[in-house]
């Protein structure tokens, strides 16, 4: 390594909500409740998430689509995002038994609710037959036990038939999935259904990996050729549900992220000073000076994100029917539905975290050392690419004065790779023990899906902001049983 370069930093500037913004003018609120609550907390605000529902439904509405949006609760363990969902009018997504039974202790109709568990044990059916809450089929084991979970309780159920593997263009074989039934083995079972009288087909599902428009359109018009055989047999499919996966947009611009993976490469083949922990390629790999992989993480950058996303795939051509997407939809009449998770979230949530300790690593490296775990901010994404705020607990302006300072934000776990980033971070000021990180728009999965309590460390707690009121409260998603 060629040590006399100098150091570069890439920003990464984050999109910021003004909800954020006027949060963390509140500092005497934000230091007592970390005082109180303990660090690290996560907060959240209902505004983005309404603003973002509404959003869609526009999309759909201009269309002229008959619509329902199910929020995808596993993004996010707040109880008040399934609330505001289900007070908009539209429902919510859930994939576990606590997350459908919280939402119907709290009186959310079982007709705005779906459960999409991947597995589902005979409590999850009967909670959801009891209620006559839609369930997503997935296999014919879980058919069979929903056949004696109807015969036990006396009641009927009404299920939504997930269909995956769609076929590919020009013969390239299917889209890869675990989930769901194949086309012609979704219709072998929805003949039977009819045939039976206890289980209701109420429609299609699917939901895809990735973000592709292309394959939502493939997956649309597959399904839609499925309803029609259906139709033909005088079966009706009332609605289609598309399931998630819309894109997010989190960066303000894209030549800030160019850059970064531009001179992220270079790092990595000893051109220029690492930019992440221990030169990390975040899945870009040197070996014998040849870089081999890219980046493995979300695409923060998107022009096409959320309701753009969304009108993206509307527009697009069918091949196999010869006309726009949204037109083989509105003339059918067929319900469409959708279960956006992230993309609902997108701004609606922040992780605040109190500096702890300052040290250096053993090759000089400055350590900042945060009161949370990196399991508090974690997805699959091998790094979380937005650069987060550093709140000083000084008052008075002497920034002009001072030179940056970089280094890396370790937590809580008794790991050498304990990050909470892997990124180098540029702090203005040299970080003081009591300071304040930010880490803007978290609530889409960052914040609770891999969260863990190793060590016994507790669990973050989640607080809801209310704009108009300057007041936080606690979500009780985590008291309720
Ligand atoms: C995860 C998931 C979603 C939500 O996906 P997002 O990417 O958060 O929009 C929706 N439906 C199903 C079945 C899922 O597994």
């Amino acid at each position: 390594m060629n040590t006399t370069t100098p150091y570069i930093h890439l920003p990464l500037t984050p999109i910021i909500h003004p909800w954020v913004t006027q949060f963390l003018t509140l500092r005497n609120t934000l230091q007592q409740t970390l005082q109180a609550k303990g660090s690290p907390l996560n907060i959240h605000c209902l505004r983005p998430f309404e603003q973002n529902m509404r959003s869609y439904q526009a999309v759909l509405d201009r269309y002229g689509i008959k619509h329902r949006i199910y929020f995808a609760r596993k993004a996010n363990k707040c109880l008040a995002f399934a609330n505001c969902a289900a007070q908009l009018g539209q429902g919510v997504d859930t994939a576990s038994y606590r997350e459908l039974q919280q939402c119907l202790a709290i009186g959310i109709p079982a007709s705005q609710l779906i459960c999409t568990a991947a597995v589902k044990n005979r409590k999850l059916l009967e909670l959801a037959v009891g209620h006559g809450v839609s369930i997503v089929l997935d296999n014919m084991d879980e058919y069979n036990l929903l056949n004696e979970v109807v015969a036990d309780s006396g009641r009927d159920a009404t299920v939504v038939v997930r269909v995956g593997g769609f076929d590919k263009p020009q013969n390239q074989g299917r889209l890869f999935s675990r989930f769901g039934f194949l086309p012609r083995e979704a219709r072998r079972l929805i003949v039977q259904l009819e045939q039976e009288n206890r289980i209701h087909y109420s429609g299609l599902h699917f939901h895809l990996n990735g973000y592709s428009v292309a394959e939502r359109v493939l997956a649309i018009e597959q399904s839609l050729a499925l309803s029609d055989e259906l139709a033909a047999l005088g079966i009706k499919t009332p609605t289609l549900d598309i399931g998630g996966g819309y894109l997010v947009n989190y960066l303000q611009n894209k030549q800030e992220l160019d850059a970064f993976v531009n001179e992220l490469k270079r790092a990595v083949l000893g051109q220029r000073p690492p930019l992440t922990f221990q030169n990390d390629g975040l899945g870009i790999l040197n070996i014998d000076e040849q870089l081999y992989g890219g980046p493995q993480v979300y695409p923060y950058y998107n022009e096409l994100s959320k309701e753009r996303f969304l009108e993206a795939i509307l527009n697009s051509r069918s091949t196999l029917y010869g006309e726009p997407i949204h037109r083989l939809i509105s003339d059918r009449g067929i319900e469409l539905r959708m279960e956006p998770g992230r993309s609902l979230l997108d701004q609606a949530g922040m992780t605040v975290a109190s500096v702890a300790f300052r040290k250096y690593d053993t090759e000089g490296n400055l350590l900042v050392g945060l009161e949370m775990n990196r399991t508090q901010l974690r997805s699959s994404s091998a790094d979380f690419l937005l650069d987060p705020i550093h709140l000083t607990a000084e008052t008075e302006d002497t920034l002009g004065a001072q030179e940056p300072h970089y280094g890396y934000l370790v937590g809580a776990y008794c790991l050498e790779q304990e990050l909470i980033l892997k990124r180098k971070i540029k702090f203005l000021r040299f970080p003081q023990v009591g300071d304040i990180v930010v880490f803007p728009n978290t609530a889409g999965y960052m914040m609770h899906f891999f969260e863990s309590e190793a060590h016994l460390f507790e669990l973050a707690k989640n607080l809801v902001f209310d704009p108009d009121k300057n007041h936080l409260e606690e979500d009780n998603a985590i008291a309720l049983h």
